[in-house]
C-alpha cells in the first residue's frame, strides 16, 4: 500500500487554478522526484499534500487516511517532515535549541542526526542566524528529522548554494536513503543528482501530472518536452 497518495488533486488562489489534476503515490521507503518547469505546480502540491492550503478536488491520503479535514500540524504529527523552500530556521536560536525544539521520540536522536550533518555538530551552540546558506539548509533538513518523519519532504533544498555545499547535501539524503526506511519527495531542478537518489519520478505540467515512472525510464524525450532539458 502506498505511504503518500495524491488522488486528482486540484488546488486554486482564489479565481486562479493552479493545480487540475496532480497524482503521486509514494511507497513506503520509496524516494520520489517531484519534477516540472518553474510555476508548474510543484510548491502548490507540496503545500497541498501538508494542508497549508485547502484543495478543490482530489483527495490526498497518509498511511491510506484521508487527510481532507486535518490541519497542518496533525499532518506533521502523523509523519510527514516538511522543508519548505527558502529554508525556515528559528534564528534567534542556536543550532541545538533548533533542534531540540523539533524532537518527538523516534530513531533520530540529536548524536544521529548530528552524524549525518557533521557541520552542525561542530555549531550546536551558535545561533541559526550566524550559520551560512548552506548549513541553514542543513539545519532545516535535520529539524525536520529530528520530528522522525515516515515521508520527509524537500522542497528545493539545494537552491541557491555553492556546488560543495550541494553535493554534501545529496551525499547525507543518499546516506539517508541507504541507512533508514524514510520515504522522500523531493523537488529539484537536478536531474542528474536526482537520478542518483529517486526510484521513481511524476512530471508536472502546468498543473497536471503528465508522466510517472521509473527515474531510469525518463528519457531525452520526456525531459525535452516537459522540463526542458
Ligand atoms: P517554482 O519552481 O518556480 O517554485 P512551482 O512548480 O513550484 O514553481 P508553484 O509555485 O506551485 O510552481 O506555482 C504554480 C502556479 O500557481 C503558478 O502559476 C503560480 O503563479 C501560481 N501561484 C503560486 N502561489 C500563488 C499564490 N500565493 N497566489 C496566486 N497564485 C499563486
Amino acid at each position: 500500500m502506498s505511504l503518500l497518495s495524491v488522488e486528482d488533486i486540484c488546488v486554486a488562489y482564489g479565481p486562479s487554478q493552479a493545480l487540475f489534476g496532480v497524482s503521486i503515490e509514494v511507497g513506503p521507503g520509496e524516494v520520489m522526484a517531484l519534477m516540472g518547469r518553474n510555476g508548474m505546480g510543484k510548491t502548490t502540491t507540496i503545500r497541498a499534500i501538508c494542508r497549508l492550503i485547502g484543495l478543490s478536488g482530489g483527495a490526498v491520503r497518509f498511511d491510506g487516511r484521508d487527510m481532507a479535514s486535518w490541519p497542518a500540524h496533525r499532518v506533521a504529527r502523523a509523519g510527514v517532515g516538511l522543508v519548505p523552500e527558502g529554508r525556515r530556521c528559528f534564528a534567534p536560536l542556536t543550532v541545538e535549541e533548533n533542534l531540540i525544539a523539533a524532537a518527538r521520540p523516534g530513531e533520530w536522536t540529536l548524536p544521529r542526526t548530528v552524524a549525518l550533518f557533521p557541520r552542525l555538530g561542530e555549531r550546536l551552540g551558535q545561533r541559526a542566524a550566524s550559520l551560512s546558506g548552506g548549513e541553514q539548509q542543513m539545519l532545516a533538513i535535520a529539524r525536520a528529522l529530528m520530528t522522525n518523519p515516515r515521508l520527509l519532504i524537500l522542497d528545493e533544498a539545494t537552491e541557491g548554494l555553492a556546488p560543495v555545499v550541494r553535493q554534501e547535501i545529496w551525499a547525507a539524503l543518499r546516506r539517508l536513503k541507504e541507512e533508514t526506511g524514510v520515504a522522500i519527495l523531493v523537488v529539484d531542478k537536478s536531474l542528474r543528482e536526482l537520478a542518483t537518489i529517486a526510484d521513481r519520478a511524476v512530471v508536472i505540467e502546468r498543473g497536471s501530472t503528465v508522466w510517472s515512472g521509473s527515474i531510469r525510464d525518463l528519457t531525452g524525450e520526456v525531459s525535452e518536452r516537459y522540463l526542458g532539458v
